[in-house]
């Protein structure tokens, strides 16, 4: 087996067998105090892929941030082929901030490739796409649902790509969004770049899921397994996903309190009730209704809703009653599951 190469990152040359924690500095705040990205490259002795995992890049979306501190502490990382980026904050100044955004307001997804002159998401976006995107084979973005909304656990990407499609179907979690990309996303960078992608996305932000976190942890061992950088497991967990056809939000046909939710992972029939929103007085009362038959991939936990507000995603699949089994299952699996397995 061949041996590795080195890689560099910023200023630090990582060779074959080093593990290395690099802050890449990435702008100065107010008080003139260097702000940097945390991250560690682990470069395996023999020769494999590049593949980089990412949280945060969203600064209020913290399972990912749990999932990367577990895999670093996983033995066989010692023993594994090819190399490692693993960010677990790419938006420090978001991250500080408790906050999706940039201190501009600016959203960092919306910001790829970014420029090394531009504004301090264009900079951020711009460092993290020549330091790590550029110099990977793989990518595994990690990604919650909003404040007060949570996902189920899901992966994303160009499933009509090959590639990103065996990565998605080996994550192992029951659902797959074939996901349009966006302009200026990472993953749209990543695209043009050639490098395949996924997206995780599970729980909510500013939360820790356990579930979420497992099963992230789980999914990218996966695909570490499938892309040859870790052995195979003697005895791989693996659940075989369904492909969403298309997904829709659900809004609030009114103002109000929201009562009565169905739960995350649900199975519901076209014209089904999701929720009912009622006046404080409960004497107006209406209801969200399914409009087709579908899961409920996220859900938002507020019990208050302006009309219009998202309330309720749900996906629509070729067989419904497959997809409500895989998601119990898959529920129980990590539910049962040992924090340090495997
Ligand atoms: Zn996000």
């Amino acid at each position: 087996m061949a041996s590795n190469n080195s890689i560099t990152i910023g200023e630090t040359v990582v060779a074959p067998g080093q593990r290395i924690n690099i802050n890449l500095p990435v702008a100065e705040l107010y008080t003139a105090t260097p702000l940097s990205m945390p991250m560690q490259v682990v470069c395996g002795r023999k020769a494999g892929p590049t593949l980089f995992i990412s949280a945060a890049v969203h600064g209020d979306e913290l399972n990912g941030v749990e999932i990367i501190r577990r895999l670093l502490q996983r033995k066989v990382l010692q023993s594994m082929r090819g190399t490692l980026l693993a960010v677990p904050i790419v938006n420090v100044h978001g991250f500080l901030n408790q906050s999706r955004y940039l201190p501009d307001r600016r959203d960092l997804n919306r910001s790829f490739p970014g420029s090394a002159k531009g504004s301090v998401a264009a900079r951020l976006a711009n460092r993290f796409y020549k330091q790590i995107v550029a110099k990977a084979d793989y990518g595994i973005d990690l990604h919650t649902g909003a404040i007060n909304r949570f996902n189920l656990p899901q992966v994303r990407g160009n499933l009509d790509e090959q590639k990103t499609l065996e990565l998605a179907r080996v994550f192992s979690v029951p659902v797959i969004i074939n996901a349009n990309i966006r302009d200026g996303s990472l993953r749209a960078c990543a695209a043009e770049l050639g490098v395949p992608m996924l997206i995780y996305e599970a729980g909510e932000a500013l939360r820790f899921d356990e579930i979420s976190i497992r099963a992230g942890l789980r999914g990218i061992l996966n695909v570490m397994h499938l892309i040859g950088m870790l052995p195979e497991a003697k005895r791989p967990k693996r659940v075989e996903p369904v492909l969403a056809r298309s997904t829709s939000w659900v809004r609030a046909p009114a103002s109000g309190i929201v009562s009565d939710k169905v739960k995350l992972g649900s199975r519901v029939k076209k014209g089904q009730r999701l929720a009912s929103i009622s006046d404080p007085l409960g004497d107006e009362e209406d209801n969200a209704i399914a409009p087709f038959d579908g899961i409920v991939i996220g859900r938002s936990n507020l019990p208050l809703a302006h009309e219009g507000d998202a309330l309720f995603n749900l996906a629509a699949f070729e067989s419904v009653s497959k997809v409500e089994g895989l998601v119990e299952e898959f529920t129980a699996t990590h539910d049962l599951e040992p924090r340090h397995d495997g």
